[in-house]
């Protein structure tokens, strides 16, 4: 099967996701010969199951970090990856504090008894598992939560949810396949630590990727613009092919 890219759920933050104006629960991409889901957030287990995708197919999971529209699903889906523990074969790559610390989200029976493999993602460190590359390539300013932007077989980059920060044009490759950006703002209209579509020009102007792609799309996003609109924005101002993401969305890479 050809390497693709399925949108589970397309909102992020805290408002659009728990009020449910979109579906959350991350994406799934086929690499490698692999699947893999990153981020199974609120409904994840419930919309691989109602997609007719059957979780006993995922390989790897990918957490970027603990906050619960990224990971309310994680012990589901697991749990699901495994038939319920019957075949131990699935693999976690996740920051350190989803596995331990006060706030983990990785149940300890999950993780003793579940995976099979779990490599910790750290700045600047490349893991390798059947093929498939994955890469935290920097690791980003998000309410003192751990999280990193993602690098997939060396061409598809996740940025996760983030300040901008000018460290991100230089830490991050230019000219690859495809950039997934989590987009929680249009433009910041008050202090948090999210992206804007403003800062996704930034980094897609200098950066260059083949297509961009922006999800984690806010409340405010989602109510006031048209995502259609924001795509022909930024392809026209970046010169980088657009698409704002919607739930079910697929992409062949
Ligand atoms: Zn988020
Ligand atoms: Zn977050």
């Amino acid at each position: 099967m050809s390497d693709r890219l399925i949108f589970i759920g397309t909102a992020g933050g805290r408002a659009s996701v728990f009020r449910h104006i979109r579906r959350s629960g991350g994406f799934l991409l086929r690499l490698s010969d692999l699947w893999v889901h990153t981020d199974p957030g609120p409904g994840a287990f419930v919309y691989l199951h109602q997609m007719g995708f059957k979780p006993t197919n995922l390989d790897c999971v990918v957490l970027s970090h603990i906050h619960l529209d990224h990971s309310a699903d994680i012990n589901s889906v697991i749990e699901s990856a495994t038939d319920g523990g019957k075949k131990r074969e699935i693999v976690l790559f996740a920051p350190r504090s989803a596995f331990e610390g006060e706030n983990r989200v990785v149940l300890p029976f999950i993780r003793k008894e579940r995976i099979a493999k779990e490599f910790i993602l750290e700045e600047g460190k490349e893991h390798e598992f059947k093929g498939l590359h994955i890469k935290a390539v920097m690791r980003h300013t998000h309410h003192r939560t751990e999280t990193y932007a993602i690098l997939y077989n060396r061409r598809i980059l996740y940025v996760s949810c983030a300040l901008y920060e000018d460290r991100m044009l230089e830490a991050y490759p230019k000219g690859l396949d495809v950039m997934i950006l989590n987009t929680t703002l249009y433009k910041k209209t008050k202090y948090i630590e999210h992206l804007t579509v403003q800062d996704a020009k930034k980094l897609l102007s200098h950066l260059k990727p083949k297509l961009a792609i922006l999800t984690h799309f806010g409340y405010e996003v989602l109510l006031n613009h048209n995502l259609d609109d924001i795509a022909r924005e930024v392809e026209k101002e970046t010169g980088v092919k657009t698409l704002c993401a919607f739930d079910g969305m697929e992409v062949a890479l």
